[in-house]
């Protein structure tokens, strides 16, 4: 194995192609058995489903380097899990989780020379999805699909240690009550842009959403999930139908309660509730956690009193443990990591 020349700790978080991708196809009510190819291009119809009705679901995991030298994922049945149920939500026929993790394994084990070395903070994200690639335009569900694999080496999310950020609320929604907002599918993400766009021009990183039926309670940003500590140490995470599963979110609730001891609330959490925690923050794959330092409300603000300076203490410790434990320095429970090779 011979590591691409790459400056590993340099890289920001964008597309590179690397050398392989799996592709399977979905035609006459199956799934082909799938194969690895090296052309990067998709060739689909002008009125393929995914074009003209948005009908695609999509995953993102990390492969990466452990303290003792393997190429490990983690817990890739649980984005198997989640795209199967993001699929059934959008009449797109389920790509079987064992059959994903086989995909995301070969897959970065033919890209392994992208996988960055241990040490350097930079990791290779992997991208599953799977959209309608026959053509559509009476509005029903594609009678094809491809499912596809590939992998893009992705820099250290904070360079330089993580800063707390500033969120605002949003005055727009994220996901309707029984609507979508539990899937991981792009058409969360296209309504979202004119927000995060509107939220950087103004200053801040993020959006907070609230709850779209009585905007009183906390739901997600646009891509990650809450936790909170309060006085007590509590970690308390909100509930709702409508918030993407995280699959870092419910590790660092498990992290949490087993090997920090801390009680962990799985609850609805109110908007006004907020300045009673002392400590916010966002998780998701890429950041593992991101810490909040302070919320804008239509010319109020929120701060946490961890402050703006550094991660507050709890939350630095779920962030140690968590990735200790994928780092290979803390010993995992049973099944979370995938040794690849
Ligand atoms: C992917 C995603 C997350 C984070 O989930 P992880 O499994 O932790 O990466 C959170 N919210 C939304 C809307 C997402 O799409």
């Amino acid at each position: 194995m011979t590591k691409k020349n790459i400056d590993w700790s340099s890289l920001g978080f964008g597309y590179i192609k690397t050398d392989k991708r799996f592709v399977s196809d979905y035609k006459d009510g199956k799934w082909s058995e799938g194969r690895l190819i090296e052309d990067a291009n998709v060739v689909i119809n002008e009125c393929a489903g995914v074009l003209q009705y948005a009908q695609t679901v999509f995953e993102g995991l990390k492969a990466y380097t452990t303290v003792d030298g393997h190429i490990v994922t983690f817990r890739p049945d649980l984005n198997g899990e989640r795209l199967e149920m993001s699929a059934a939500r959008l009449e797109i026929p389920v790509y079987p989780k064992e059959k994903f993790v086989d995909a995301v394994v070969k897959t970065v084990e033919a890209n392994a020379d992208y996988v960055p070395p241990y040490g350097t903070g930079a990791t290779l994200y992997v991208r599953p999805y799977i959209f309608g690639s026959s053509s559509v335009i009476g509005v029903k569900p594609a009678d094809e699909y491809q499912f596809r694999v590939f992998t893009t080496p992705v820099g250290p999310y904070f360079k330089g240690g993580a800063k707390p950020i500033t969120i605002r609320v949003s005055d727009y929604d994220r996901a309707a009550p029984h609507g979508t907002g539990h899937i991981k599918a792009g058409l969360n993400y296209a309504m979202s842009l004119y927000q995060i766009v509107d939220a950087h021009n103004k200053g801040f990183d993020e959006n907070m959403y609230l709850d779209a039926a009585t905007r009183t309670k906390v739901e997600e940003t646009g891509g990650a999930n809450f936790i909170f500590i309060t006085k007590d140490n509590t970690v308390v995470t909100p509930k709702s139908d409508s918030i993407l599963p995280s699959i870092t979110r419910r590790s660092l609730m498990y992290v949490a309660e087993h090997y920090l001891g801390l009680k962990v609330e799985h609850r609805e959490v109110k908007f006004s509730e907020l300045s009673d925690f002392v400590e916010c923050g966002l998780c998701g794959t890429a950041a593992v956690i991101s810490p909040v330092g302070k919320v804008y409300d239509h010319g109020k603000e929120i701060c946490f009193p961890a402050g703006m300076e550094k991660m507050g203490p709890v939350t630095q410790k779920l962030y140690e443990t968590l990735t200790g434990i994928q780092m290979g320095k803390i010993e995992a429970p049973e099944g979370w990591i995938k040794v690849i090779k």
